[in-house]
């Protein structure tokens, strides 16, 4: 089974590390990618549950190693991230659709690039660093060939 090893460096010869990082296209769907490093230097980004027999040395492994509650908290707590801007893109386009219907098309003028502006500027870069923290306090986990 894979054990927690949060912060913990993999140094034995018979483990690898498996981290959680970048986005990918179909995270939300699937999850976010699984790094996995080889006890050889070779990374690959996994989905859960996939398994990688490393090109270089023939080592196999296994992301199901990882509980499955373990995934699916970070699963949820990707959510809860991706949720925000999703909800602010419906609230904006409902302004854009009242003004538009209420015949104050001028103001949509105005809402469309101060709203996208806002985003940039305010929001996003707190939204990621958010973000960020959050996945760097995720847990690591050690996996085992087979
Ligand atoms: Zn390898």
């Amino acid at each position: 089974m894979g054990r927690r090893a949060r912060g913990k460096r993999a140094g034995s010869a018979r483990a690898g590390r498996a981290r959680l990082g970048h986005e990918a296209p179909g995270t939300v769907v699937h999850g976010p990618p699984i790094t996995v490093t080889c006890e050889c230097g070779e990374r690959r980004d996994l989905r859960y549950g996939e398994s990688w027999d490393c090109e270089r040395c023939g080592r196999k492994w296994d992301t199901s190693q990882i509980p499955a509650e373990q995934y699916e908290s970070i699963r949820r707590l990707q959510w809860r991230f991706r949720v925000l801007p999703i909800a602010l893109g419906v609230f904006v386009a409902a302004l854009a659709i009242f003004f538009t219907l209420t015949g104050n098309v001028f103001s949509v003028f105005i809402l469309l690039p101060l709203a996208m502006m806002s985003w940039f500027f305010f929001v996003r870069p707190v939204h990621r660093r958010r973000y960020r923290q959050a996945i760097a306090e995720l847990p690591r986990w050690e996996l085992h060939p087979q």
